[in-house]
C-alpha cells in the first residue's frame, strides 16, 4: 500500500520524485517517503486527518506516528544550529514556540495511545533510523499494542 491520501498515480508520483531528486533539495519528508517506497515499507499514510497533531507519517496498525523534523526548525539538540544573524530575538521566540508545540503534541498523541517516533533531518544520512522504525513497528504489532515503546 502506498499512501492512501496520495492524490498522484504511482507514475506521476515517480515522475515527481525523480524531479525532486534531480533538483537535489528534497524535503526531509520526501526523502523518507522515497526510502519507504524503495524499501517496501508499507502500511503508512501521510498526515492523517484524525490525529492532532498530524504526524508526517502514520502507521495505523502499529498506531505509530512518525515525525521527520528539520534540525533548524525543530531545534535539534545535536546539531544546535545557529540562529540567523539578524532578528535573533524573533527567531529565538519562534523556535522556542515550535519546540513547546512539538512537545505538547507528542504528549497528546501518547496520551491517546499512539507511540511517537521522531527522526531528525541529520539522521537521514544513514539508515539507522529505518532499522529503529522497523523494530518499533514489529514490537508494536507483535505485542498487540500492549507493549510500550
Ligand atoms: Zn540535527
Amino acid at each position: 500500500m502506498r499512501s492512501r491520501k496520495d492524490p498522484l498515480t504511482p507514475e506521476a508520483r515517480s515522475r515527481r520524485m525523480s524531479l525532486v531528486r534531480a533538483k537535489g533539495n528534497r524535503s526531509t519528508e520526501a526523502k523518507v517517503e522515497a526510502v519507504f517506497v524503495a524499501d517496501d515499507v508499507i502500511g503508512w499514510i501521510k498526515h492523517p486527518r484524525d490525529l492532532s497533531p498530524q504526524p508526517d507519517f502514520y502507521f495505523a496498525e502499529a498506531r505509530l506516528a512518525l515525525f521527520v523534523d528539520g534540525c533548524f526548525w525543530h531545534s535539534c539538540p545535536k546539531c544546535n544550529r545557529k540562529l540567523p544573524a539578524t532578528r535573533r530575538a524573533f527567531w529565538r521566540k519562534k523556535l522556542e514556540a515550535t519546540r513547546r508545540r512539538d512537545e505538547a503534541g507528542r504528549r497528546r498523541l501518547r496520551r491517546a495511545g499512539v507511540s511517537v517516533m521522531r527522526v531528525w533531518e541529520h539522521e537521514l544520512r544513514d539508515e539507522r533510523w529505518l532499522i529503529r522504525l522497523r523494530r518499533m513497528l514489529a514490537r508494536r504489532v507483535a505485542g498487540g499494542l500492549r507493549g510500550t515503546v
